[in-house]
């Protein structure tokens, strides 16, 4: 991708709202701006003084108004690109916005590809890989917890973690190289125990990153909760329960709920989608069998599964059949219909966690939400506030460094050569690079900021 040219592209999303803003970056920001923005009470083009906010008129090349506008130019290096910028702000309507972006492109600006801007603040240094990761994830987030984690990551915590192993292992790296000129002299021992416990203390330190990963996870992406159980049994009426509000369909008819329905709901704080399946049943309907599929097909996925029976009735076939897709799945029993009177089942069905509820009286639902947010939570109540990692890629990444520290450790153990010992400790540098995209490919890169938005 060309880092030189100048770029444009709306940074506000598609859509009605009162104000529209067009972003450029690059050498030409200044001089296009000053081109084509008439400063309200002053025949002349703008000073244009960094970081001020100016009023005027747009105009195109034949001085025609094209809108009234503010704008603002940014002086390289201390901006988002590291390059120039120039913002304006017209009036929100797609059509100005589309007048804009003809307009400079007649002009030599080219119109910036999804994440661009941030692109070129990767690349000319200004923030590394995990933070430009954060800032698409800060867009996307959709909960509280995903956005404090994305705005910590923005922050570079976790770069500053990742930045403190790759020194260790540089710092064991140049000691070691050090040795390979004297060959004929072996390495002292206690030097040897000293590096391979400083090694044991970061992959320690590392694992517990590893660890954190489920949480991280689940606080941005949040968990699947699967609503399961034979048609009837009140699938619908606990999602709405759940959710607090009217969404599914409710009706006393078996097979209503065809599809799958998911909604994103917040359980004591922690992000879930909740899925409601088409009942489990076996069936000839083909509408309903893929529903069926759908559902089994999402049981293999789910952070947890929620078995519905009716209280009031005995265990049915198609409530044992219902069981059996759920088997090997975290499952939790939910006897609903508490209100038509005891239930004669004992504390625990199927030898699961079971929970009494009226899903139509909201009766029981607070017990089933706290015992499914402990049961997500895990142990994680012991990661505080430290940093985690919430994306796949460097999940991946880092056990890759892992292994290569543990290989290395074991070497060291075995007295092996220090070619051998070396080799661990580079890759693992190599793996760690990936992460804060010290060394990084250029597929990498495309795909992470593929992935974002227009103007970002
Ligand atoms: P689904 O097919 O499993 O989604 O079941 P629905 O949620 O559509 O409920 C089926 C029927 O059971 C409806 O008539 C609901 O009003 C009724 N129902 C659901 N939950 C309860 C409950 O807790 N108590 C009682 N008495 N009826 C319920």
């Amino acid at each position: 991708m060309n880092l030189k040219d100048t770029i444009v592209a709306p940074a506000t999303a598609a859509g009605t709202g009162s104000i529209d803003i067009i972003r450029i970056s690059g050498p030409d920001s200044l001089r296009i701006i000053k081109k084509y923005f008439q400063p309200t009470g002053s025949p002349g083009s703008a000073d244009f003084v960094s970081r001020r906010l100016y009023h005027g008129m747009l105009i195109d090349s034949e001085k025609n108004p094209v809108d009234e506008v503010m704008a603002v130019y940014m002086a390289s290096p201390h901006t988002y690109t590291c390059d120039d910028i120039v913002e304006i702000h017209c009036h929100g309507s797609r059509q100005i916005v589309k007048q804009i972006l003809a307009l400079l492109q007649r002009d030599n600006v080219r119109l910036a590809a999804p994440g661009e801007f941030t692109y070129r603040a990767f690349m000319n240094g200004r923030i590394d890989l995990p933070q430009a990761e954060a800032v698409a994830r800060l867009i996307r987030s959709h909960s509280d917890s995903s956005r404090r984690l994305a705005l910590s990551q923005a922050s570079g915590a976790l770069s500053r973690k990742i930045n403190a192993y790759v020194d260790q292992i540089k710092e064991a790296l140049v000691f070691l190289e050090a040795w390979i000129d004297f060959p004929e002299e072996d390495l002292p021992p206690e030097d040897v125990s000293i590096i391979a416990d400083k090694m044991e203390k970061l992959l320690a330190d590392a694992d517990l990153l590893c660890q954190s990963y489920d949480y991280g996870r689940l606080q941005t992406e949040g968990a699947s909760i699967l609503l399961v159980g034979r048609p009837n049994v009140g699938k619908s009426s606990l999602l709405n329960a759940l959710l607090g509000e009217n969404r599914a369909i409710v009706t006393s008819l078996a097979g209503t709920t065809r599809d799958l329905l998911e909604e994103g709901v917040s359980i004591e704080g922690l992000p879930v989608r909740l899925v409601d399946t088409a009942g489990l049943r076996e069936t000839e309907d083909p509408v309903e069998i893929e529903g069926v599929l759908r559902a089994k097909n999402k049981i293999e996925h789910a952070d947890l599964v929620l078995l519905l029976l009716d209280s009031s009735r005995d265990v049915s076939e198609a409530d044992n059949y219902a069981y059996q897709q759920c088997v090997g799945r975290p499952t939790f029993v939910v006897l609903n219909k508490i209100d038509l009177g005891e239930d004669a089942f004992g504390a625990t069905v199927f030898d699961l966690p079971t929970f009494r509820v009226s899903a139509k009286f909201d009766r029981g639902t607070d017990r089933l939400k706290k015992a499914v947010s402990s049961f997500l939570m895990g142990d994680s109540g012991a990661i505080g506030d430290s940093v985690l990692l919430s994306e796949r890629r460097h999940f991946d990444t880092l056990i890759r460094a892992r292994q290569s520290l543990l290989n290395f450790v074991g070497l060291l153990e075995e007295g092996e050569t220090l070619d051998l010992l070396t080799f661990e400790l580079r890759d693992a540098l190599l793996h760690l690079g990936q992460i804060t995209g010290e060394t990084t490919t250029e597929d990498l890169l495309d795909d992470i900021f593929s992935g974002f938005c227009i103007g970002k």
